[in-house]
């Protein structure tokens, strides 16, 4: 048998097992907790994934953070925020806003252990061709990392997770620990914008300069709020001579 003739027989064995432990043991929806009895790898029942489109941010946004904008702006619009301020990413980006399905999805994702969930609702999208608009394809891709205290608290980086499968997708390479973060800070949530900037200032420090000089990096993690988090990474991404930096996260989540 040939060497593809073999993983085909290989894949086909995996889904046929899947199905069979799925008919078992039933996976449930994250969302509305409901069984879900079809082979594949959904976190959501049909009906809540359809729910998904409606989360999208697709339409019309601010061209340097995203953030969603009422009406029909001309090209290169901005929100209030980058009108007032310099950002030092070139452009974030979201798959989602921090909503209906999503939301369960991504507490899971991050306080649960269930590691899997995050990357699981980003191949979702990357399946179907949903990505942000605008977004250049990157060089390079760099998580936010976590400090190495949290990191041991919860097992796993979850931005690193998603990095990985947007490093597959953009077929380039993930520099994990690109940066590491100095300080523990405090949890951003809850914070107004001022007092997340003054949280993150001075949080994250280069490690491998060489690694990122003159590429065209993303940044990656799960949700972005004010941008602070992200924005203080790309600062320091620049600051190395980066040629580029674009932020991406899988949801964002308007205050
Ligand atoms: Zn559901
Ligand atoms: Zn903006």
């Amino acid at each position: 048998m040939s060497k593809g003739a073999l993983m085909a027989c290989a894949a086909g064995v995996r889904v046929l097992a899947e199905a069979a432990l799925d008919w078992v043991y039933p996976r449930h929806c994250y969302d509305c907790g409901r069984p879900i009895y079809e082979p594949g790898r959904s976190v959501l029942c049909r009906d809540c994934a359809r729910l998904l489109q409606e989360t999208r941010l697709d339409g019309h946004v601010c061209s340097v953070c995203g953030m969603p904008l009422p009406a029909a702006p001309g090209d290169g619009a901005l929100c209030l925020t980058c009108m007032a301020e310099e950002r030092y990413f070139d452009r974030a980006r979201s798959f989602f806003s921090y909503a209906g399905p999503v939301a369960p999805v991504i507490r899971s994702f991050k306080f649960r252990g269930e590691f899997f969930l995050g990357p699981r609702l980003l191949e979702h999208a990357l399946r179907r061709g949903w990505m942000p608009p605008q977004l250049e394809p990157p060089a390079a891709i760099v998580p936010v990392p976590l400090h190495r205290r949290r990191r041991r608290e919860r097992g796993y980086n979850q931005a690193a997770l998603l990095g990985r499968v947007l490093a597959r997708h953009f077929r380039c390479p993930l520099i994990d620990r690109a940066l590491k973060r100095t300080r523990h800070t405090s949890r951003q949530t809850g914070l107004s914008r001022t007092r997340r900037l003054d949280n993150v200032r001075g949080a994250f420090a280069i490690t491998r300069p060489r690694a990122v000089r003159k590429m065209n990096l993303l940044v990656v993690d799960d949700v972005m709020t004010t941008g602070a988090t992200v924005d203080e990474c790309c600062k320091v991404l620049k600051r190395a001579d980066a040629a580029t930096v674009q932020a991406l996260t899988l949801a964002r989540a308007m205050r």
